[in-house]
Protein backbone atom coordinates (compact mmCIF):
# COMPACT_ATOMS: atom_id res chain seq x y z
CA UNK A 1 0.00 0.00 0.00
CA UNK A 2 2.39 3.17 -1.38
CA UNK A 3 0.12 5.56 -0.87
CA UNK A 4 3.09 7.95 -2.31
CA UNK A 5 3.96 5.13 -4.66
CA UNK A 6 5.40 7.72 -8.12
CA UNK A 7 4.46 5.25 -10.39
CA UNK A 8 0.69 6.14 -9.38
CA UNK A 9 0.80 9.71 -10.30
CA UNK A 10 0.04 10.57 -13.79
CA UNK A 11 1.22 14.07 -15.39
CA UNK A 12 -2.47 14.53 -16.32
CA UNK A 13 -4.03 16.76 -13.90
CA UNK A 14 -7.40 16.98 -14.93
CA UNK A 15 -7.62 13.13 -13.30
CA UNK A 16 -6.84 14.24 -9.98
CA UNK A 17 -8.53 17.42 -10.21
CA UNK A 18 -11.70 16.40 -8.77
CA UNK A 19 -10.28 14.66 -5.44
CA UNK A 20 -7.43 17.87 -4.15
CA UNK A 21 -7.97 18.66 -1.53
CA UNK A 22 -5.99 21.51 0.46
CA UNK A 23 -3.62 19.13 2.32
CA UNK A 24 -1.93 18.45 -1.36
CA UNK A 25 -2.41 21.95 -2.65
CA UNK A 26 0.63 22.77 0.17
CA UNK A 27 2.38 19.35 -0.74
CA UNK A 28 2.68 20.69 -3.93
CA UNK A 29 3.19 23.98 -3.04
CA UNK A 30 0.27 25.30 -5.13
CA UNK A 31 -2.10 27.59 -4.46
CA UNK A 32 -5.57 28.26 -5.21
CA UNK A 33 -6.99 29.93 -8.05
CA UNK A 34 -10.23 31.66 -7.76
CA UNK A 35 -12.35 32.95 -10.23
CA UNK A 36 -16.24 34.91 -9.71
CA UNK A 37 -18.17 33.62 -12.07
CA UNK A 38 -20.48 36.72 -12.12
CA UNK A 39 -18.17 39.48 -12.79
CA UNK A 40 -14.85 37.58 -13.92
CA UNK A 41 -13.46 38.90 -10.92
CA UNK A 42 -10.15 36.64 -9.83
CA UNK A 43 -7.72 36.00 -7.40
CA UNK A 44 -5.12 33.57 -5.95
CA UNK A 45 -5.17 32.88 -2.32
CA UNK A 46 -2.52 31.21 -0.72
CA UNK A 47 -3.15 27.75 0.29
CA UNK A 48 -1.33 28.19 3.70
CA UNK A 49 -3.94 30.77 4.65
CA UNK A 50 -6.88 28.93 3.69
CA UNK A 51 -6.41 25.81 4.88
CA UNK A 52 -6.35 27.27 8.61
CA UNK A 53 -9.90 27.96 7.95
CA UNK A 54 -11.13 24.98 6.29
CA UNK A 55 -8.53 22.43 6.90
CA UNK A 56 -6.06 19.83 5.23
CA UNK A 57 -9.20 17.04 3.99
CA UNK A 58 -11.43 20.36 2.47
CA UNK A 59 -11.84 19.75 -1.43
CA UNK A 60 -10.34 22.19 -3.59
CA UNK A 61 -13.49 22.82 -5.97
CA UNK A 62 -15.11 23.58 -2.36
CA UNK A 63 -13.40 26.50 -1.66
CA UNK A 64 -15.77 28.94 -3.76
CA UNK A 65 -18.23 28.65 -0.93
CA UNK A 66 -16.75 30.32 1.66
CA UNK A 67 -15.38 32.56 -0.17
CA UNK A 68 -16.86 36.07 -1.28
CA UNK A 69 -15.81 38.41 -4.06
CA UNK A 70 -14.10 41.50 -3.87
CA UNK A 71 -15.68 43.23 -6.19
CA UNK A 72 -19.56 42.01 -6.59
CA UNK A 73 -19.93 40.68 -2.90
CA UNK A 74 -20.94 37.65 -4.62
CA UNK A 75 -20.61 34.50 -2.63
CA UNK A 76 -22.44 31.61 -4.58
CA UNK A 77 -21.07 31.54 -7.60
CA UNK A 78 -16.88 31.60 -6.99
CA UNK A 79 -14.94 28.47 -8.89
CA UNK A 80 -12.34 27.61 -7.45
CA UNK A 81 -9.06 25.31 -8.70
CA UNK A 82 -5.72 24.20 -7.91
CA UNK A 83 -3.39 27.46 -9.31
CA UNK A 84 -1.21 25.08 -11.48
CA UNK A 85 1.87 26.94 -12.65
CA UNK A 86 0.95 25.98 -16.83
CA UNK A 87 -1.85 27.81 -16.46
CA UNK A 88 -0.11 31.07 -15.82
CA UNK A 89 -1.35 33.88 -18.25
CA UNK A 90 -2.76 31.13 -20.33
CA UNK A 91 -6.31 31.17 -19.17
CA UNK A 92 -9.07 31.00 -21.52
CA UNK A 93 -11.75 33.45 -21.11
CA UNK A 94 -14.86 32.78 -21.74
CA UNK A 95 -17.48 35.29 -22.37
CA UNK A 96 -21.17 33.99 -23.11
ZN1 LIG B 1 -17.48 39.15 -8.51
Amino acid sequence: MGLFNKKNLTVDTTDILPSMTLHDLVCEKLNVFCWCNRCDHNNIIESAQIIERLGGNYPVPEIGRNLRCRKCNNMRDISTRPNWPSYGGQITRHTD
